[in-house]
């Protein structure tokens, strides 16, 4: 092993505890900093009553080589695949389609979004995801229901998953990450008890906002808000809304290449509505609910929770506009809004909910937003900058680094252990 090096980690979040473990192993002294009370970050388990909901990350996405199952089995903690959830889409009448009538919507869909790759084709690069689905709707006819379900699809299968509007996806790079191939997975006993055996072996300095980090050949110096910590090297996992703002201060300033490169990346906006009834009061069958009528300004979708948690629970997913709205508006009047579209879908006696919960990513000062993705005026690659060291004191890690599979749980821990790898050996 290399001379023993006292490194500091800030955050612990999965990226964070992920590269503290593998330091830690490796023989070096290693000390992490958090802001919050607890480990986690992004993920977040939480007692909405007495079901177990997440807050943050909620699947495994693709079961199959993915290092988030070999950590869970490594952890003892059961995994298990979710299969395609089945879809309920109702129209402007509040009729619930039939399921041939989904089918056929989803095959149209299908070749929708292959119009829009051929569309793609003869785009000059620079343009937004939005530009191509104009251009192929213009063959879609005004009146059909195909206009709506595309819409909809559109936001349920690209937009949630970018958590940012078309608008301001780039057309070229939306699709080029990576995933791991099989079903996505869920964790019965919650994504945090996951990361609980790595947090419990380190030595996490909870409350500890760093606020300036100032670096040179011989030194890194880290400022939190009530103590000055000193290191030969850090690697740094804020995320990068965090790093957008100007929070944490760098003293030199970043290399302009990837001071540049942060700046080009977007930081996605995705919250998460929890309804608590007192009995599940709709279609119990089906897991997944989309409303074709609700406005484009407004769009979200809806998962029935009440299998998974055992509980008379709704899950109310929106990103981009959607987010940003709520992000505006008490959580009190966001719930009328969707009780609003819910009683559309199942009529006028569905009750109030007893309890209801918001996330509210997009406002926390230590996440500013859910996660990265590629604008039009970005490369996949700008990921790549953002992760390159920086005078051998300063390494990356953290989702938005992770140029393979940004955006994710596995992205952020597969980046930890890259950005340990690096500290340990330059
Ligand atoms: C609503 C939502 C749903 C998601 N769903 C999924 C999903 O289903 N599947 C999936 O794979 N991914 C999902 N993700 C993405 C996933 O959660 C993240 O990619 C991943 O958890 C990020 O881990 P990280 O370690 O990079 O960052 P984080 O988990 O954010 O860790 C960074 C840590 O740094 C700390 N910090 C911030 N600022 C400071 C500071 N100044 N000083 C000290 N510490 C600081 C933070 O408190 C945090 O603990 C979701 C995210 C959200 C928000």
């Amino acid at each position: 092993m290399k001379k023993k090096q006292r490194i500091i980690v800030i955050g612990a979040g999965m990226a964070g505890l992920a590269a503290a473990s593998l330091l830690r192993e490796y023989g070096h002294e290693v000390v992490v900093l958090e802001a919050r009370d607890r480990f986690g970050g992004r993920i977040h388990t939480f007692e909405f009553g007495t079901a177990a909901v997440e807050l943050g990350a909620g699947w495994i996405h693709g079961e199959e080589g993915n290092p988030v199952v070999e950590l869970a089995e490594y952890v003892n903690q059961p995994v298990v695949p979710v299969p395609a959830p089945r879809l309920m889409l109702y129209d402007a009448a509040g009729t619930a389609l039939s399921p041939q009538a989904i089918e056929h919507l989803e095959q149209d869909f299908s070749a929708f979004i292959n119009d829009m790759f051929r569309v793609r084709t003869g785009m000059p690069p620079g343009r937004a995801l939005s530009e191509a689905r104009d251009a192929a709707l213009a063959q879609v006819p005004a009146d059909s229901l195909l206009r709506p379900a595309i819409d909809w699809l559109l936001f349920s299968e690209i937009e949630l998953d970018l958590a940012a509007d078309l608008e301001h996806i780039s057309l070229d790079e939306w699709d080029e990450d990576e995933c791991f191939p099989g079903q996505d997975a869920v964790l019965p006993n919650g994504f945090q008890a996951v990361l609980r055996l790595l947090a419990d072996e380190l030595d996490i300095h909870y409350r500890q906002v760093v606020r300036e980090i100032v670096y040179s050949a011989a030194v890194v110096r880290i400022l939190t808000q009530e103590k000055v910590y000193e290191c030969d090297r850090v690697v740094i996992t804020v995320p990068l809304g965090v790093l957008q703002a100007g929070h944490v201060q760098f003293i030199p300033a970043l290399p302009e290449e990837k001071s540049a490169a942060l700046h080009r990346l977007g930081m996605g906006q995705f919250e998460k509505l929890f309804l608590r009834f007192t009995d599940v009061c709709w279609p119990d069958d089906a897991d997944l609910f989309g409303n074709l009528a609700t406005p484009r300004e407004r769009p979200f979708e809806v998962f029935n929770l009440s299998h998974a948690t055992g509980q008379p629970v709704l899950m109310i997913l929106t990103c981009g506009r959607g987010a940003r709205r709520w992000h505006s508006m008490e959580t009190e009047a966001a719930v009328h809004e969707v009780l609003l579209d819910l009683r559309a879908m199942w009529g006028p006696a569905l009750p109030d909910p007893e309890d209801f919960l918001m996330t509210r990513w997009g406002k926390d000062p230590f996440a500013l937003g859910a996660y990265s993705f590629v604008p039009p005026a970005a490369r996949l690659y700008d990921h790549a900058r953002l992760a390159s060291p920086v005078q051998k004191r300063l390494f990356f890690a953290g989702e938005a680094t992770d140029r393979r599979y940004p955006a994710t749980v596995h992205g952020a821990m597969l980046s930890g252990i890259r950005a340990a790898r690096e500290a340990a050996s330059l």
